[in-house]
């Protein structure tokens, strides 16, 4: 475990989470664009980022030079001057009321340099330890006013060690409509070989959390699964043979983004099947704090091919797709 102020990390996420709130309450009146791959980034995402990086920075986070972020400043580029003017507002009044004012950027060369601190290539640069940044994990989900997740995972090697996930509309309770936007929302926090932790989404000290575990048998024998929100981002057929074969069923808890970890963790699912389509490649922000949240509080993360998911630079090396649950449930998935 490395020489961690988790108060630290805690209070950069917190200050973050207030940007992706806000964000979500304004997000009709916000800039948004396709990147080249045709997924959608929003202001939102962008006024995530920049609010991370620079609270890491003012907190003095260990390795917050080190970081592996999913935006970059090109994105601005096509964004224009409303999409940076949203950013330096949305950014700047999160900052000052989280006690970060002094280092809210004001101007676009600010903006440019913090997002491009996210541009760093672990591979190529051979740095062993690094910070893995979603700023809004589940974009469609924040469109539509429903789940999403800020995920910040430190990753030393191959392994994601620490995670944070903070999930403004999630609830921490036992909520049945996930779909809907929780007022509090919640935060997860997960030490690998240390344990897991969770409190409301404002919550920026360790000593606000409480420990968190996952279930240690599904419910009455039934497991409950966790799939995307978006059909497209699984292989439809081969999750169907799988949960057959593992006997599931209950209705699958569709939301969106690393929520499903986080739901995994505090033991309210027992699985979370992302049986990808051919061809797809994980990116190591849609799971380092996922899967370090949810192996502190106890769960397995690995392939499909049963060996423990590896980070591997911007990337995920999980063959045929990724498995996270409990030791109770066991999933034949070939
Ligand atoms: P989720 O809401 O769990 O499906 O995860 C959202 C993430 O899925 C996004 O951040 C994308 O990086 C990722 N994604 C995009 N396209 C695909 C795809 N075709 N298959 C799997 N994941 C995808
Ligand atoms: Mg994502």
């Amino acid at each position: 475990m490395p020489n961690l102020d988790l108060d630290a990390v805690l209070s950069a996420v917190s200050a973050a989470s207030r940007v992706a709130r806000r964000a979500a309450a304004e997000r009709a009146d916000l800039a948004d664009l396709l990147k080249d791959d045709r997924s959608p980034v929003t202001v939102a995402d962008l006024a995530v980022q920049v609010a991370v990086t620079a609270a890491m920075r003012a907190a003095a986070v260990p390795h917050s030079d080190r970081l592996v972020g999913e935006e970059g400043a090109d994105s601005l580029d096509a964004g224009g001057s409303r999409m940076l003017e949203q950013i330096i507002r949305l950014a700047g009044e999160a900052l000052v009321e989280s006690g970060f004012g002094d280092d809210a950027p004001t101007s676009e060369a600010e903006i440019r340099e913090l997002l491009d601190a996210g541009g760093l290539d672990p591979e190529k640069e051979g740095r062993d330890v690094f910070w893995s940044l979603d700023p809004i994990d589940g974009t469609k989900g924040f469109l539509r006013g429903q789940q999403f997740a800020l995920a910040l995972g430190l990753v030393e090697g191959d392994e994601p060690i620490v995670g944070l996930l903070g999930c403004p509309h999630l609830s921490l309770g036992t909520a049945e409509d996930y779909g809907a936007a929780d007022p509090s929302g919640s935060v997860y926090l997960g030490i690998v070989g240390e344990g897991a932790f969770a409190g409301d989404a404002q919550a920026s000290t360790l000593a606000a959390l409480t420990p968190i575990k996952v279930s240690p048998e599904p419910p009455e024998g039934r497991v409950r699964v966790c799939l995307s929100y978006e059909k497209a981002h699984g292989d439809q057929d081969r999750t169907s043979a799988a949960l057959e074969a593992t006997g599931v069923a209950t209705t699958p808890i569709r939301i969106d983004s690393q929520c499903k970890y986080a739901m995994v963790a505090s033991g309210r699912a027992d699985l979370y099947l992302r049986l990808a389509r051919e061809g797809y490649r994980e990116k190591s922000w849609d799971h380092a704090a996922g899967c370090a949240v949810v192996r502190a509080a106890g769960g397995l993360v690995e392939s499909a091919t049963g060996e423990p998911l590896r980070i591997k630079g911007r990337w995920v090396d999980a063959p045929g797709g990724i498995v996270v649950r409990t030791d109770a449930v066991n999933v034949p998935t070939n």
